[in-house]
C-alpha cells in the first residue's frame, strides 16, 4: 500500500527528470526515502536498501554523517552567508585553498558555485573570456563529446549529447559534438587503444576544421558515465593536451562525477598524468550535504586577468556561501581521516572483481570499471552485435523496478550503473552483485526471443 507521504510526493513534487518515467514512478518506481546510514538508505515503510548510486554518484562519505550536520550549524550560527563579489569568509578561503592542494599540477586558483550545472557554465565562460585576455579574439567555439553529460542549464545542456532538441533547441550555436572514447562500440570499428587514439585524432581535425582561432575549448569527463563509463586509453588525454596546446585551445576536464575519490585517486586526470586548464566539480565535493561546486583554474589562466585589470565577468549569488563550504571541509576532513579515497580504489576493484561473474548471463554483453567505485555492466539483446535493449524496452524497465524492489537502488539505462558510498562494506558488495544476478535471470526468463 501507498505511504502517505508516497502520495503527497505524487501529488505536489515535480520529479526531475531521469531513467525513470511518470508512469513508472506511479507504479512503484518513486521511493520516499526518510533515513539513511553508511550505504543504507531507508524508506517511509522501514525497508532498508544498499544505495548502489549513492544518490546521483554524490554521497562519498555515506549517510548519516551527523558530524558535517554539526559543523554546518556551527557556521550557520557564526555567518552563513557573504556576498560572493567582493567578501569572503574564513570557510570559502579554506575550501579554496584545500581544493587547490588536492587538485593536480597548479590547478590553484578556485571559483566556487552550486551545483554542476553552474560549474560548466562557469568553466565555458572563464575560457571564453580568457581567450580574449590573451589577444586571440573572440574565440566562440567549443568541441563537446556526442554522449556526454554536462548539465541542464541551457549553456551545459548545449555541450551535452542527449538533451533535448526537439523542445529545447536550437542550443547555443558553435558547439561541435565529436565521438567518444568508446572500445565496446567504437564510432570507427577500431578495437582498444586505436579506437581511443582515432577518437583524439578527431578532435585535432575538427580544431582545424572549425579554425583554431575560433575554438576556445575542448570539453569532457575523464570517464564519461553518462555515456557508459568507457574507460578511456591513457594516451587519449595525453594526445588531447598536447593538441590543446598545439593549438591555444583550453581543455577543460568536467570532474563533477569523477572528482572527489570517485575512481579511486582525488580526481581523475591523475590516473591519465594530465592536468586540464579547467576542472569543474561538484557532487563529491560535499558528499551531497550541501550543495557545493566548484572550478579550479590553472594559475596562468588567473593571471592572465590581471594586466588587464578585469574581473571575470560572471557572479553568482550564492558561489561560496559559508554554510555549504563548511560541509565540503568537513566532507573532505573524513575522506582524509577514514582513508576514504583510497577505501574507493579497493572496494572498486572488490565490487569490479565480483561483477565479472555476471558475463555469464546471455545478455550481459560488458562489465566495466575497476578504477574506483564506478561500475556499469552492459546489456545486450545479442553478444556477437553487441546490440543495446535501449533505455525504454521493458526488459531494462524489469531490471529497473526489479533490482529496487529487491533492495539495490541503482540506475538502468542500457548500463547498469553502480557507485556507492566509499564506505560500502564487502557483504554489500556481494548482495548488490547477488541481487542484479538474481534480478537478470528473472528478466532473461522473462523476455527470453
Ligand atoms: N557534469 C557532469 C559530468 C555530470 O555528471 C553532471 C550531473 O550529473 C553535471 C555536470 C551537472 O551537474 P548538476 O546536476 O549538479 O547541475
Amino acid at each position: 500500500t501507498r505511504h502517505a507521504l508516497e502520495t503527497r510526493a505524487l501529488d505536489h513534487l515535480w520529479m526531475h527528470s531521469n531513467d525513470l518515467e511518470w508512469d513508472d514512478l506511479q507504479e512503484g518506481g518513486l521511493r520516499v526515502f526518510s533515513r539513511g546510514h553508511g550505504s543504507t538508505l531507508i524508506d517511509v515503510h522501514g525497508a532498508e536498501y544498499i544505495d548502489g548510486l549513492a544518490g546521483l554518484f554524490v554521497v562519498a562519505a555515506g549517510h548519516g554523517r551527523t558530524e558535517i550536520g554539526e559543523a554546518m550549524a556551527r557556521q550557520a550560527g557564526e555567518i552563513a552567508y557573504t556576498a560572493a563579489s567582493n567578501a569572503a569568509n574564513p570557510v570559502n578561503i579554506a575550501l579554496a585553498e584545500k581544493i587547490s592542494s588536492l587538485t593536480p599540477g597548479d590547478l590553484n586558483r578556485v571559483f566556487l558555485c552550486s551545483g554542476g550545472s553552474e560549474a560548466v557554465e562557469s568553466a565555458m565562460k572563464i575560457a571564453k573570456q580568457v581567450q580574449v585576455m590573451r589577444g586571440h579574439g573572440k574565440r566562440y567555439k567549443i568541441i563537446a563529446r556526442r554522449g556526454s553529460y554536462h548539465g541542464t542549464t541551457f549553456g551545459a545542456a548545449s555541450l551535452t549529447g542527449s538533451a533535448s532538441e526537439k523542445y529545447f533547441g536550437p542550443f547555443m550555436p558553435g558547439v561541435s559534438k565529436v565521438p567518444n572514447p568508446n572500445q565496446y562500440r567504437n564510432d570507427f570499428g577500431l578495437d582498444g587503444e586505436a579506437g581511443d587514439i582515432m577518437c583524439a585524432r578527431f578532435i585535432e581535425q575538427e580544431i582545424l576544421a572549425q579554425g583554431p582561432e575560433n575554438v576556445a575549448a575542448v570539453i569532457g569527463e575523464p570517464i564519461s558515465v553518462a555515456n557508459g563509463t568507457h574507460l578511456p586509453s591513457p594516451i587519449y588525454w595525453q594526445m588531447l593536451r598536447d593538441i590543446c596546446d598545439r593549438y591555444g585551445v583550453l581543455l577543460i576536464m568536467d570532474e563533477v562525477i569523477t572528482g572527489w575519490g570517485r575512481t579511486g585517486k582525488w580526481f581523475a586526470a591523475e590516473h591519465y598524468g594530465v592536468v586540464p586548464d579547467i576542472m569543474t566539480m561538484a557532487k563529491g565535493l560535499s558528499s551531497g550535504y550541501a550543495p557545493v561546486a566548484a572550478v579550479a583554474v590553472r594559475s596562468s589562466i588567473f593571471d592572465d586577468f590581471r594586466p588587464t585589470g578585469q574581473a571575470l565577468n560572471h557572479l553568482i549569488t550564492f558561489g561560496g556561501h559559508a554554510v555549504a563550504a563548511a560541509a565540503a571541509l568537513k566532507n573532505i576532513e573524513i575522506l582524509e581521516r577514514e582513508n576514504l579515497v583510497q577505501r574507493s580504489a579497493e572496494m572498486g576493484t572488490y565490487l569490479y572483481d565480483l561483477a565479472q561473474k555476471l558475463r555469464s548471463h546471455p545478455t550481459v554483453g560488458d562489465v566495466r570499471g575497476g578504477l574506483g567505485l564506478l561500475c556499469a555492466i552492459d546489456f545486450v539483446k545479442n553478444k556477437d552485435t553487441r546490440e543495446a535493449w535501449g533505455t525504454s524496452h521493458p526488459f531494462i524497465k524489469f531490471l529497473a523496478l526489479r533490482t529496487q524492489e529487491e533492495g539495490l537502488v541503482t540506475r538502468v539505462w542500457d548500463v547498469l550503473h553502480l557507485a556507492p558510498p566509499f564506505v560500502l562494506t564487502r557483504d554489500e558488495a556481494e548482495r548488490a552483485i547477488d541481487i542484479v544476478d538474481r534480478c537478470l535471470t528473472e528478466a532473461e526468463a522473462k523476455f527470453a526471443d
